[in-house]
Formats: structure tokens, C-alpha cells, sequence
């Protein structure tokens, strides 16, 4: 029970305080799309400069880059996107509920315990939120949110899936109880399309990316010949990235437009073993150096039949989020996706001419054979010291944004009683915390305002500080704390006496008095940014 209260406890506090409201909620809110708020968008920016610090700026083998989302249909069709990324669904008779084939379960052998119909009942209505938010919840269902919460997502190759659907006349609908009254399963496209261009006649079908990794393979070329890179080396890439999952739900969790954080490191054949390796601990430690902990952090190495036909490795790293009796679910998928990108791409390149017969039509197009020589195609790479060309392989470590985001909330939120009051915190690192000192003159008077706002203007240089005047100061502490953030500077009688100051720990709720002189080195220590 108590994991589920923290979830609820979570989404109320990313409202009240500002982290994370819902998209449009002025217009009745638009389901499964989730807005930043103020202390929101500090939270996710440091994720994601952590991200790029440790992967890109604290190593001198990867490099960055930031891709458009829009990108040339044939990306797609290459990357296997266009016919392959698709759920298989399945549409009930009786009440037009479409689920994954894969998320329903056979009437005799329906797994929902009591208590989980009862936890997730609290879990979305814990979730609140606007008419809209919630007819779509209502339509989506109960037993639906168990599994979405539950499951463990895969895409799917349409034609391996349609050929393994199983029979569903046993199968329960998850929304109204029907069994066995399903429509045929039928592929359910992630991608999102649009048109791009104002004329009808010339306009293209374009596709909104369902992942940034294939901007980092399409530009391989470019950043070979514009830096001096040598394999074994990266690519990394921050950015947006959109699939209209069949169910969302699970506040920031799963939702259709998200942000991912994306490594695709080059090796040479043969040393991809060992790549692996190095960047699933590489991986591992970066969670648990910002604060995740250990026990709820852990592999899960992907079943053989699990994997994509080319992939030779995979494993997720997953956190023990709050959801229904307290789940594993991937926080990032680490892969050894082999070559099979930079070939498919050299094909790609070769069927070119068939986009331009066909006026776009992707799904008339069937990619060029591989050249004999593929191995020195235009995506190969030369290694000067052995004299050789060859494709390399590629080692993807590939996490979400918004995912880490919520792992990091729920692993720091604490509830403490203090004094016969309950004191609700974020116990962010102080590399994650939206602000990093709160700066506060204990009255509004005798000069210490003054006092207060000088050092305020001075540290804010130097780190994100909240000047703070309104209120009683244990008040102004509390707030602090239900922020994340880790330092609280009070300036007191003493300090127009002495110049010091004191200086309040978050977690701890230490005091100390320090001088005012010797503020910024010691916060600069302390925060270790
Ligand atoms: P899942 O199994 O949860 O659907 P996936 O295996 O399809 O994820 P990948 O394609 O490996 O995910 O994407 C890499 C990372 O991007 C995931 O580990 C996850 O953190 C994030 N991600 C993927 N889909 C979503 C989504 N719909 N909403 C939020 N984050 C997502």
C-alpha cells in the first residue's frame, strides 16, 4: 500500500510545487502529455546535463550532436521503422477497446489480484487530472493500466507477430470483461506522420521520429570527415522523440512525446564484447552516482528470443518504480546492435532512385541488395594503422529523459515527522536539484533584507539560488525542502554583528554558522558541482 501512496504523493507534489502539470489543462487537459513547470524544467535540465557531462565532456571519445526530427522518409524505411514499428492490436466487439494482442490474458488465467485492481483503482485516481484525462483513463480501463504498468513494451516486426498471434477466442477484454470477442489482430503503426510542404500535389509524408538514434547513423559520414575521431568512438544525442503507444498512462512513465538520451559508440568487430561491458557499468554508476539507490536499481539481461534478429546483446537497466504491488521496469535499454544500422543505410542509399519512381510511397519500396563489397561502402571506416575498411559495430546505450526524471523523483522523496509535523523532501544530489541554495533574512527589517539580496545577487553567478522573504522562516525552510534543495541561508541578528551567517542542511537539518565571506567556497565544496 505504501508504494502506491508514494506514486500519488509524487503527482500531487509535481502539481502543487510546480514540477510537472498536465498539457492544456485550460482546455479540459490532453491525455498522456505532461507540461514542466518551473522547478520541473531546472529538474530535467540537470538530468540531462548530467547525462551529457558524464557521456560526452568527462570522455575524449564521443562527441555531440542535435538532429532535426524531421528527417528524410528514407531514413525510415531503412532504419526498418516504416514496416516494422508497430504494435499488433486487437479491437473488442462489445465496447471498441483496442489492446495490445501481447497485454491480454486468457479468461481462466486472468492474473489481477484484488489488490491490484484495487491499487491501480488508487493509482489513477490518484492521478486526478482533467475530464479529458480522465474519460480517456475511463476508456482505457482498469485492467489496462495493470498491464501497461506491468508488461514490459516491446515493438514488434508486424509480419513475425501477425504469423505468432494467437488464437483470442479465450482472451478477456480488459475493459468490459468480453471474452473472445475480438476483431482479427491488426497492425498499430508507432509512428506519428505529417505532411510537410504547402502545395496538396507536392506535399510529403513525413514522420515525427520515434527515436534519435538513426539522426546519429545518417550523420556517421559527417562527423568522420569533419573531426578527428578515430574508433573506437561515440555519438551522443539529446532530444524529443514521439511513437503513439497504444497505452500510456503511469504519469511521465510512458507517454507519446518524450526525450531520450542516446549513445551510439563505433567499435571495431571483435572489441564489441568488451564495449558492452564497459558501458553497462559506465551506465549502472551513473544512476547510482546521482543519488538512485542501489536496491532499486538493477540488469535485466534480454531473453535470446527476446532480442532483435540483429542484435547480438541487450540488457535494461531497471528501476523498482511505485506502480501497482511495485515493479521492474526499464529505466534504459543498452544494446549491441552490431552493424546492421550503417548497412542498412548503405542499402538505403543504394534504393534512392526507387524513392523518386515511386513519389515517396514507402511502402512500394523494397531496399537495394547489399553491395558485394559493402565492407568498404560509403559508411565503412578506415582504419590508417591496420590499412583496412570495414563497417564498425555499434554499442547503444539509449535511456529516457522523462523516465529518469520520475525515477529520480521517487527515489528522492522522504517523509519524516518533526516535531509532531510531517516534513515531506526531495532528497536530490545537489547536481540534480532544481535550486541549489535558498536564501532568506529572518525579518523583514533592520537591514537584513539588504544583507540578503547582496548575497543572493552575488551567489546566483555561480549557482541557481531562491531569494525568499515572506513568511515565518521555518515555513520558508519547509519549502525549501519539498523543492529538493540542499542549502538554506539565514541572515540573522548575528550576522550584522559578525558577518556570519547560517548556513541549514536539508537532509540533516544541521545548522551552521559560517561567514559570509567564506560562502561560496563552501557551498562550491558541499554541492561539488
Ligand atoms: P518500453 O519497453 O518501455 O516501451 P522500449 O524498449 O521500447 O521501452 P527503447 O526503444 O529501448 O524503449 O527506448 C529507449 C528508452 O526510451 C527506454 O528505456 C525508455 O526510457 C525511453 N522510452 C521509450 N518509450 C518511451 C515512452 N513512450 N515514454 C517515455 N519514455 C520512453
Amino acid at each position: 500500500m505504501s508504494k502506491i501512496t508514494k506514486l500519488d504523493d509524487i503527482v500531487s507534489l509535481c502539481k502543487r510545487r510546480g514540477f510537472i502539470f498536465q498539457s492544456s489543462e485550460i482546455y479540459g487537459g490532453l491525455a498522456s502529455c505532461y507540461d514542466y513547470g518551473p522547478l520541473g524544467v531546472e529538474l530535467k535540465n540537470n538530468v540531462k546535463k548530467a547525462w551529457w557531462k558524464s557521456v560526452v565532456q568527462m570522455r575524449d571519445d564521443v562527441v555531440g550532436l542535435d538532429c532535426s526530427i524531421l528527417m528524410h522518409p528514407m531514413v525510415w524505411k531503412s532504419s526498418g521503422h516504416a514496416d516494422k514499428f508497430a504494435d499488433l492490436i486487437a479491437e473488442c466487439k462489445k465496447c471498441n477497446t483496442r489492446t495490445r494482442v501481447d497485454h491480454l490474458q486468457a479468461a481462466a488465467e486472468d492474473k489481477k489480484t484484488d489488490k491490484e485492481i484495487e491499487l491501480t483503482k488508487q493509482l489513477l485516481d490518484s492521478m486526478g487530472g482533467s475530464p479529458a484525462e480522465q474519460t480517456s483513463r475511463r476508456q482505457s480501463d482498469i485492467g489496462g493500466a495493470i498491464d501497461s504498468i506491468r508488461q514490459h513494451t516491446e515493438h514488434i516486426d508486424i509480419d513475425a507477430a501477425a504469423a505468432k498471434a494467437q488464437d483470442l477466442s479465450n482472451k478477456i477484454c480488459p475493459n468490459c470483461g468480453a471474452v473472445g470477442a475480438f476483431t482479427d489482430p491488426m497492425p498499430f503503426k508507432l509512428m506519428f506522420e505529417t505532411q510537410m510542404g504547402a502545395n496538396v500535389d507536392d506535399s510529403m509524408t513525413m514522420y515525427l521520429r520515434p527515436e534519435t538514434a538513426q539522426g546519429i547513423f545518417a550523420n556517421f559520414r559527417n562527423v568522420l570527415d569533419t573531426t578527428r575521431v578515430k574508433i573506437p568512438f561515440g555519438i551522443a544525442q539529446i532530444g524529443k522523440s514521439f511513437r503513439n503507444e497504444v497505452t500510456t498512462k503511469a504519469f511521465i512513465f510512458r507517454t507519446r512525446e518524450f526525450e531520450q538520451a542516446e549513445l551510439e559508440f563505433f567499435c571495431e568487430p571483435g572489441t564489441d564484447d568488451q564495449w558492452f561491458e564497459h558501458w553497462k557499468e559506465a551506465r549502472f554508476n551513473w544512476y547510482l552516482n546521482l543519488g538512485l539507490k542501489k536496491e532499486n536499481l538493477r540488469f535485466r539481461e534480454h531473453d535470446p528470443d527476446e532480442l532483435a534478429h540483429y542484435a547480438k546483446g541487450c540488457v535494461d537497466v531497471e528501476y523498482r518504480f511505485p506502480f501497482g504491488s511495485g515493479d521492474w521496469q526499464e529505466l534504459e535499454g543498452i544494446a549491441n546492435r552490431t552493424d546492421f544500422d550503417l548497412r542498412q543505410h548503405q542499402r538505403g542509399m543504394r534504393t534512392l532512385n526507387k524513392w523518386y519512381e515511386t513519389n515517396g510511397d514507402l511502402a512500394k519500396i523494397e531496399l537495394s541488395a547489399e553491395a558485394e563489397d559493402y565492407q568498404s561502402g560509403p559508411l565503412s571506416y578506415f582504419d590508417d594503422q591496420q590499412k583496412k575498411r570495414y563497417i564498425p559495430y555499434v554499442i547503444e546505450p539509449s535511456a529516457g529523459i522523462d523516465r529518469s526524471v520520475l525515477a529520480f523523483l521517487v527515489d528522492a522523496y522522504d517523509e519524516e515527522e518533526v516535531r509532531g509535523e510531517t516534513r515531506n523532501l526531495l532528497r536530490f544530489s545537489p547536481a540534480l536539484a532544481p535550486v541549489k541554495v535558498g536564501i532568506f533574512p529572518l525579518v523583514k527589517k533592520e537591514g537584513m533584507p539588504e544583507i540578503a539580496v547582496n548575497i543572493y545577487n552575488d551567489l546566483k553567478r555561480y549557482f541557481n539560488c531562491f531569494y525568499d522573504e515572506k513568511g515565518a522562516v521555518g515555513r520558508r525552510y519547509r519549502r525549501q525542502d519539498e523543492a529538493g534543495t540542499p542549502f538554506c541561508i539565514t541572515i540573522d541578528g548575528q550576522t550584522l554583528q559578525d558577518q556570519t551567517v547560517t548556513l541549514r542542511d536539508r537532509d540533516s537539518m544541521d545548522q551552521i554558522r559560517i561567514s559570509t565571506d567564506g560562502l561560496k567556497t563552501h557551498l562550491r565544496d558541499k554541492l561539488d558541482l
